[in-house]
């Protein structure tokens, strides 16, 4: 192709790709979806700024102002509050960023968005683009209405998620504490409707188990690998994991997971329905135990503190004796666990005094209560557009950005108002990952009547 063809070439792409993202007024749900899909932020690198681009010009078309902030280079976060009343204000929170796609994996390109047999494809349409723009149509709907708010409600679309937060959620908290002044209530990713062979239920989550991160690092003499002394740092680390393993945390039962094990029950068939419903009496029984970590190794998880053994390191080469050998730990503890008598717990296992613990990274305790205005109303407006569907509030075993919040006493819930076949769960951080169309379409109804409800236009 001559230069100058190739000129207009690139130039013609530049603008096509340009109106590809571009915004318009009249772009359905379902469109809004498709471009934002279409966006490629996966994190890393993350380039979260590409879709708070996309999510600016709908504001600004629609008139609404709003705030972004990088917390580094291309690591976009953006909110926007509309103002009402002095109620405890509401925000509507999910991140841009989304997990690395493995294309050859894919049935279809992952940052193509594609429609066939009722379902939109693309990486981000469950984790969890399509709750953004939920969000982001009830907020352009609540400023459509013109309405006088009795709270304020805030759109929040944050960077990093996906890497623990601390470039998004965590530095919004840290660095621009405004973005969220007043606010009493959040509703996040985490939960969602779920359905199965034996019905339909809507998960909500309002606690987590908490990561507490840490290191193991083992010292001794170095030496040469033919001459074996009777102790050495790498054997030490062996035996100390070797303890952790075989000798597991005991479960105990929290508040919320029995209410979780007693609401999904009915839905997860036999052999579990009989021992979710009597959790306390079922969690004596080691049999019940290890079938269900075999089984269902996410449910088993919420039964007890658990540490897997993740990274290990020693010796770079084979005939030395290192004179330090580590391990990381990704412990998991219940959301109420007192943190220093885990640590004691594990110190007990350890039993070793050349092996010491350097901690990583551990969040406080913090759970949401059901018992809230806002929980009620979801289990209204759930229960008209499902009424089959039982409202489940559920604790999920790994965490995502409501920590930030709920450490600060904000009630923030797992909710995305959509149907999920169990079977497309997997798409979630895997393959083709795909979005109903129709179901989509009708979450973003509910989570519009829900924000309308709870800004004011609901009188109880
Ligand atoms: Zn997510």
């Amino acid at each position: 192709m001559p230069l100058d063809t190739r000129i207009h070439a690139a130039v013609l792409t530049l603008l096509l790709s340009a109106v590809a993202c571009q915004a318009t007024a009249q772009d359905s749900p379902l469109e809004r979806l498709r471009h934002y899909v279409e966006i490629d932020t996966t994190n890393p690198p993350g380039n979260e700024a590409r879709g708070v681009a996309y999510l600016a010009n709908v504001l600004d078309e629609a008139g609404i102002p709003y705030q972004t902030a990088e917390s580094a280079p291309g690591r976009g976060n953006l909110w926007a509050r509309l103002e009402g009343g002095e109620l405890p204000a509401l925000v509507l929170l999910h991140h841009v960023d989304v997990v690395p796609a493995d294309g050859d994996a894919w049935t279809t390109p992952p940052f193509t968005a594609v429609a066939r047999d009722g379902m939109l494809a693309g990486r981000g349409t469950l984790d969890t683009k399509a709750l953004g723009i939920a969000h982001l149509e009830a907020f352009l709907a609540l400023h459509r209405d013109g309405r006088v708010l009795n709270r304020d409600v805030i759109f929040m679309a944050t960077a990093d998620e996906e890497a623990g937060g601390r470039l998004g959620a965590g530095w919004l908290v840290e660095h621009h504490p405004e973005s969220f002044a007043g606010a009493g209530f959040l509703l996040n990713e985490g939960g969602a409707g779920i359905a199965s062979a034996h019905g339909t239920r809507f998960q909500v989550e309002l606690a987590q188990k908490r990561p507490m991160w840490l290191r193991l690092v083992a010292t001794d003499r170095p030496g040469h690998g033919s001459s074996p002394r009777p102790t050495s740092a790498p054997a030490r680390l062996v035996a100390a994991l070797e303890r952790i393993r075989t000798r597991p945390f005991p479960p105990r039962v929290v508040v919320p997971v029995r209410r979780m094990f007693a609401g999904i029950a009915a839905h997860v068939g036999p052999p579990w329905s009989e021992p979710f419903a009597d959790l306390d009496r079922a969690v004596g029984d080691a049999a019940f135990l290890a079938d269900l970590q075999a089984a269902k190794p996410h449910l088993h998880a919420l039964l007890r503190n658990t540490c897997s053994i993740t990274v290990l390191s020693g010796s770079a080469k084979i005939n030395v004796v290192p004179p330090t050998a580590s391990a990381e730990l990704d412990c998991r503890i219940l959301p109420d666990e007192d943190a220093a008598a885990f640590r004691a717990a594990l110190e007990a296992r350890i039993a070793d005094d050349n092996i010491r613990i350097e901690p990583l990274l551990n969040f406080a305790a913090a759970a949401s209560s059901a018992d809230t205005e806002l929980f009620r109303l979801l289990e209204r407006v759930i229960t008209r557009h499902h009424p089959a569907a039982p409202v489940v509030p559920t604790v999920a075993g790994g965490f995502t950005d409501s920590h930030f919040f709920r450490e600060l006493g904000i009630a923030s819930y797992g909710f995305a108002p959509f149907v999920i076949p169990e079977s497309d769960l997997g798409g979630i951080h895997g393959n083709d990952e795909r979005i109903g169309i129709a179901t989509f379409e009708q979450g973003v109804a509910i989570m519009t009547e829900i924000v309308r409800r709870f800004a004011g236009e609901d009188t109880p």
